[in-house]
C-alpha cells in the first residue's frame, strides 16, 4: 500500500509517498480501508524528532482515521465488511486498575494510535474493533477524521474536568490549534462567553466565525492586557492553556477569584512559573487533562454525527500531496485541521 512516509527526522522536505506493506490484523482488529486521515501536532513531532531509541523507518504516522471495513479477525463481532467507521486513536492496557474503571487516560501503557509509527497517513491500518464507532449512512469521512483526537482532548479539558458552564467566561489561549478551535466550539454550545488570543487579523476573524465572541491579536500589543479591558477588569472564570511557560503567569493573573486554569499542552515549554499566594488566596483550581475516555470520545462523535459540533476543516489534501500539507502544517498558517483524503 501507499503512504506518507519519513526515512529519517527532519522538516516536511523528508515527506515521501512510498510503498510499505499492508498491515496485518491480529485478534480482536479489524483492516480499514482508509478513507481520510487528520493531522495532528503528533505528526511534526515525530518528523521533526528526535527518533525514539530503535524506530523503525521508514515511519508513518496518523492518529485520526475515518474509512470503511476492508476485513476483520475471525473473533470480531458485530461489524461488517464495508462498515464506515471512525477510530478513537486512546490505546491503553485494559486490565489495569484505571482501565477498568474506564479512566484509560490515566493507564500506565497509555499510547495514542499511530502516534509513533503505522499510523493512518496511509491507505490501511489496523485496528482494535473496541475501538471503532460507527458512523451514520453517508455522513462524510473527511469532517468524521478531522474530530476524534483534538475535540475529545477539548471534551475532556472543558466539559469532563473544567466542567464549563452557561455564561462563564473563558478565555482559550493558542487560538487557531485543532483544540483550541475546537474548544472555542464547545464553549458556544454550552452558552459560555468566549475569548481567544491568536496571532494575526486573519485568524482573529476565523475564531469569531468559529464562534468567539472577542478576539485579540498577540503581536498587537499586551493580549492579557486587552482581556483585563474587555471584561471591565473582572478577568475570566476559566483559562484553557495549552501554550505553558510563556503565558502561565498570566493565566493566573487573568482568573478572577475562584478561577480554574485546564491545560492539555506546554507548546512554548514544560517549566513555568507558579504564583503561590494567587493559587491559594484566590482559590484557583489548576486542572490538568489528556485526551479522553471511551466516554468523553462517544458523547463528543455524538455531537459531531447529530451536527451540533461541526470540526473545522482548514484544508484537504490527496495523500500524493502530503509533502505539502505537511508543510502547511509547519508554516501554522491553518486555523482547524489539515485532513488527508485519502481514498472516496
Ligand atoms: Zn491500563
Amino acid at each position: 500500500m501507499k503512504a506518507a512516509v519519513f526515512y529519517e527526522c527532519g522538516d516536511a522536505s523528508k515527506i515521501q509517498i512510498a510503498e510499505v506493506p499492508n498491515p496485518k490484523i491480529s485478534t480482536g482488529q479489524v483492516l480499514i480501508k482508509i478513507h481520510a486521515s487528520a493531522f495532528n501536532h503528533l505528526e511534526l513531532w515525530s518528523l521533526h524528532g528526535p527518533a525514539d531509541e530503535g524506530a523503525q523507518f521508514p515511519i508513518w504516522t496518523g492518529s485520526d482515521i475515518s474509512g470503511t471495513i476492508a476485513d476483520l479477525a475471525p473473533d470480531v463481532k458485530n461489524w461488517a465488511i464495508g462498515d464506515a467507521v471512525v477510530v478513537n486513536p486512546s490505546l491503553s492496557c485494559e486490565k489495569c486498575d484505571h482501565c477498568l474503571r474506564g479512566d484509560v487516560t490515566l493507564c500506565d501503557d497509555y499510547d495514542i494510535l499511530g502516534s509513533g509509527g503505522n499510523g493512518g497517513n496511509a491507505e490501511y491500518i489496523a485496528a482494535n474493533a473496541d475501538k471503532l464507532m460507527r458512523m451514520p449512512a453517508g455522513f462524510d469521512f473527511v469532517t468524521a477524521a478531522a474530530a476524534p483526537l483534538a475535540y475529545q482532548t477539548a471534551w475532556r479539558a472543558l466539559i469532563t474536568r473544567a466542567k464549563v458552564q452557561k455564561e462563564e467566561d473563558v478565555l482559550v489561549l493558542g487560538g487557531s490549534g485543532g483544540v483550541a478551535v475546537a474548544a472555542i466550539q464547545m464553549c458556544k454550545m454550552l452558552g459560555a462567553r468566549v475569548f481567544v488570543i491568536t496571532s494575526s487579523e486573519e485568524k482573529m476573524e476565523k475564531a469569531r466565525l468559529a464562534g468567539a465572541d472577542f478576539a485579540v491579536n498577540r503581536k498587537a500589543g499586551d493580549p492579557f492586557e486587552e482581556i483585563r479591558h474587555l471584561t471591565n477588569g473582572r478577568g475570566v472564570d476559566l483559562v484553557v492553556e495549552n501554550v505553558g511557560a510563556a503565558t502561565w503567569p498570566e493565566s493566573q493573573k487573568i482568573l478572577r477569584k475562584g478561577g480554574r486554569i485546564v491545560t492539555y499542552g506546554r507548546t512554548t515549554g514544560r517549566e513555568a512559573t507558579t504564583n503561590l499566594s494567587l493559587l491559594f488566596w484566590n482559590e484557583q483550581t489548576h486542572i490538568g487533562s489528556t485526551m479522553g475516555s471511551l466516554q468523553d470520545f462517544r458523547e463528543m462523535m455524538e455531537h459531531v454525527f447529530n451536527g451540533k459540533l461541526t470540526p473545522i476543516v482548514d484544508s484537504v489534501y490527496p495523500l500524493e500531496k502530503a509533502r505539502e500539507a505537511y508543510e502547511h502544517y509547519e508554516s501554522g498558517e491553518q486555523f482547524g485541521k489539515i485532513v488527508l483524503k485519502i481514498s472516496d
